[in-house]
């Protein structure tokens, strides 16, 4: 069994445990949210891509319908014209025209339908988008909200945890305090470790005689000669 300063070293540890816990989430959580956010914004624009590929479409249906539209008025006047000359090379050139207004609406016309076929998938995929969209917003929006209770539940726990950690602190011996909150800013956590079979739980490496006899006897500040984590026996 550890001495008694190792032993409420520990629950001292133990505290700060939860508290570095707690501090990581803390941390962890505003960048989970912004990621959440960004998703978001990924679908809206995917939503709103669906949505004007479809509005291009439209605009071109009612260009193609216009131009026609243009055609065909010219085929009237050309009709009306014919009225008017007297010579035939003249009334064939009009009737030129004419069939060249006509190969051009045939044209036009076949895009059109091309178009039309377009709109309808465009607005079937935009519908089945728009679905999906519905759904995964609200699947994100649902994580947000929890993400942000959460970080409001961990700011709570981690007041608490720093209140536990403070009467830890105040238990602890002080000679032991300092050399585990040095240990604590330049060691990778946990800093007071079991010595077995020799070697520091830490960094599994072999102690020295000396330090083994210390840790074994409890009275002296025992540190691994390898990593410097405090060193204990159980
Ligand atoms: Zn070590």
């Amino acid at each position: 069994m550890p001495s008694e300063p190792i032993q409420k070293l520990l629950i001292l540890q133990e505290k700060d445990r939860v508290r570095i816990d707690l501090e990581a989430l803390l941390h962890s959580i505003p960048r989970e949210i912004a990621a959440n956010r960004e998703k978001i914004a990924r679908e809206e624009e995917r939503a709103r891509e669906a949505k004007e590929a479809v509005t291009q479409l439209e605009k071109r249906r009612n260009a193609l319908e216009g131009d026609i539209e243009a055609w065909n008025a010219k085929i009237i006047r050309y009709r009306n014209q014919q009225l008017e000359v007297k010579k035939n090379e003249e009334y064939q050139a009009l009737e030129h025209e004419i069939e060249a207004a006509r190969s051009a609406i045939s044209g036009l016309e076949d895009e059109e339908i091309q178009v039309l076929v377009d709109i309808d998938t465009g607005q079937a995929e935009l519908e089945s988008a728009e679905q999906t969209f519905r759904k995964s917003i609200a699947v994100l929006e649902e994580r947000i909200a929890k993400l942000q209770t959460r970080e409001k539940e961990c700011r709570e726990e981690l007041a608490a945890a720093a209140r536990e950690v403070e009467s830890a602190r105040a238990e602890a011996p002080s000679e032991f305090l300092e050399v585990y909150d040095r240990l604590l800013r330049h060691v990778p956590f946990p800093v007071a470790v079991p010595l077995r079979e020799k070697k520091c739980q830490g960094c599994h490496l072999k102690v020295s005689a000396g330090v083994e006899s210390d840790a074994r006897q409890g009275k002296e500040i025992a540190t691994c000669d390898s990593c410097g984590r405090l060193l204990y026996c159980e």
